[in-house]
């Protein structure tokens, strides 16, 4: 399933079990199930979109505060299952992340990359490169050599790094260099939202809607190439076109099932971009991402690539424990384990419709866990 930046909050390296898509496939998606927490309000940029620097905080709660605080909600049911840990710039108060990551079963960190990223692979990595070196410089005042700094750990192969690209009206034109260029790296995928203006400001780097479905249409272009290499679905690229874009964004689904604790804690509304954002402009991937989550008809197949996504990786270790403490490259799954691997898959998938037919017919969701993990522990088993 993809979440927030795509394939990274609820990807394959977080806690979830084949259980947990199919209480979310049957319930819904729960309220607060989905938001982010300001870690701190210092950056070491300047960007010229930012809307956090905007807002204006100057304090922050202390780890021993914050750590009461998710206990706090611990005890009160809070369901802790997907956190963007933002800025300012979070990796500012890497002690917070480490604290907080336990308690979420996914996590994406949103940073500006300027700082080393920690070896922590239980978690996603979202790193804002808002354009080729020259746009990046232009956009973030970063001094020179930050760029190529960056693009060496988007080389290392110990974390899951995925870049996020706000288009705006100074860096549109260079997103096909972008794709070219950074696809060559280890990141995972580009996800591309659009500038948020605020209310009241000039909001100059807003693209207006035009603009913006015409960028939509290259977008989709350019995916016929790039694949998922674009860290947004067909389904995500067509709610962002004007003609639906507004009626989502004003009815901003987020607002219903989001939490948001600025760095003091406190609850911000209406998202983390506080009461300046102009939510009928909005171009976060955030509404549009909330409304698939909120919407069963349209959560159902991203339920289905999420539970898929889980059972390969039980395969893999299938696979693993098969060739003893060899892991398998990629390449050579492809290659030499390909037969035996999509005769797993389709076995597997025949699993999953059988429990899916079984769901349909109101089996009691403990059954239902009870038989999911039979099915798991057997595949590990063989
Ligand atoms: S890195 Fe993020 S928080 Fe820092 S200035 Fe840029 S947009 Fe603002
Ligand atoms: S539309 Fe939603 S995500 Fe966008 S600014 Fe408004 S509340 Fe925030």
């Amino acid at each position: 399933m993809n979440i927030y930046t795509k394939d990274s909050m609820i990807g394959v390296n977080n806690d979830w079990s084949l259980y947990d898509f199919y209480k979310l496939a049957v319930h819904g998606f729960p309220l607060n199930g989905i938001g982010s927490i300001d870690v701190t309000y210092r950056c070491n940029l300047n960007c010229k979109h930012c809307y956090y620097k905007k807002q204006n905080y100057h304090d922050e709660l202390s780890l021993e505060e914050w750590g009461k605080k998710f206990e706090a909600l611990k005890k009160e049911g809070f369901p802790f299952l997907i956190c963007g840990w933002l800025g300012g710039e979070p990796l500012l108060r890497p002690e917070l992340i480490e604290l907080g990551k336990r308690y979420f079963k996914s996590n994406v960190i949103f940073t500006n990359g300027t700082i080393e990223l920690p070896s922590w692979n239980d978690c996603t990595f979202s790193v804002s490169i808002h354009g080729t070196e020259p746009y990046y410089r232009e956009i973030t005042g970063a001094p020179k050599g930050t760029y190529e700094r960056i693009k060496e750990q988007a080389q290392r192969r110990d974390i899951h790094m995925v870049i996020s690209f706000c288009v705006t009206k100074v860096n549109f034109e260079c997103i096909p260099d972008m794709l070219a260029e950074w696809s060559k790296t280890n990141a995972q995928k580009i996800v591309f939202e659009f500038y948020t203006p605020f209310k009241g400001g000039n909001n100059w780097l807003w693209l207006d809607w035009d603009e913006r479905d015409r960028v939509l249409d290259l977008i989709k272009k350019l995916k016929k190439e790039y694949g998922d290499f674009i860290g947004l679905s067909y389904r995500e690229i067509e709610l962002m076109y004007s003609n639906k874009a507004r009626q989502i964004t004003s009815n901003c689904p987020f607002k219903e099932i989001g939490f948001t604790f600025d760095a003091k804690g406190n609850e911000k509304k209406p998202c983390a971009m506080g009461n300046f954002a102009d939510c009928d402009r909005c171009g976060c991937i955030l509404p549009f991402y909330s409304y698939v989550l909120t919407h069963r008809k349209v959560l159902w197949p991203e339920f289905m690539g999420g539970a898929y996504k889980r059972l390969k990786v039980l395969l893999r270790g299938f696979i693993e424990n098969h060739k003893g403490n060899e892991v398998p490259s990629k390449g050579e799954i492809e290659s030499s384990h390909f037969d035996n691997l999509s005769k797993l898959l389709d076995k597997s998938v025949d699993r999953l419709k059988m429990t899916t037919a079984i769901l349909t017919e109101n089996l009691k969701l403990k059954k239902l866990d009870k038989m999911v993990k039979q099915v798991g522990s057997r595949l590990h088993k063989k």
